[in-house]
């Protein structure tokens, strides 16, 4: 009964883990390299880039770091978040 308890408290831990691995998404961001352009967010897949005062930014909620804005842009300004 104890090794089962066990057994399946492994179990759930190891799915918690698995979990937060798949989940765990670092959103681009945008350096102040921007021009600009708009380029990045036509492209964006989710509508998750927006224009700012000085350049584009990216809403970290909404990104899902595919990297079509990083392959787009011209001045090589997006790039995976830290
Ligand atoms: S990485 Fe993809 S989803 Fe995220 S802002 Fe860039 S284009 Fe949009
Ligand atoms: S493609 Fe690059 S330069 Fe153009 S708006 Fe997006 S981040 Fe700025």
């Amino acid at each position: 009964m104890i090794l089962r308890i066990k057994k399946e408290a492994a179990k759930a831990r190891f799915q918690n883990m698995k979990f937060f691995t798949e989940v765990r998404i670092m959103a681009y961001v945008i350096s102040d390299d921007c021009i600009m352009c708009g380029a990045c967010a036509a492209e964006c897949p989710v509508g998750a880039i927006s224009e700012g005062e000085t350049k584009y930014q990216i809403d970290p909620d909404v990104c899902v770091e595919c990297g079509a804005c990083e392959a787009t842009c011209p001045v090589g300004a997006p790039h995976p978040g830290e």
